[in-house]
């Protein structure tokens, strides 16, 4: 009843790490509401596109931090902190 778990297992490990060289590689994807456009785009009557409004999502800059390179930071930020705290604390 394991076998799946471990034929898969590799491959899992294999897709996570090269998510990981991603992130590190080029940690801003395109924003997922305007599609690196930075804003909304409208259709006159005429058919052309126009600018719209700025996007809310990424304020306009098109960008979005990927999810692994959040949590990375974010851990990096924890740590720094504790470390932080740990050195403060020294007199
Ligand atoms: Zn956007």
């Amino acid at each position: 009843m394991l076998t799946p778990f471990v034929t898969a297992a590799p491959a899992l490990i294999l897709i996570a790490l090269g998510y990981a060289l991603l992130c590190a590689a080029s940690p801003f994807g395109n924003c997922r509401a305007c599609k690196g456009m930075g804003c909304k785009t409208r259709v006159t009557r005429r058919g052309t596109v126009k600018r719209g409004r700025d996007c809310r999502r990424c304020r306009a800059t098109g960008r979005r931090l990927r999810l692994g390179r959040r949590l990375y930071n974010h851990g990096n930020r924890a740590a720094d902190a504790a470390r932080r705290a740990r050195t403060d604390a020294q007199p």
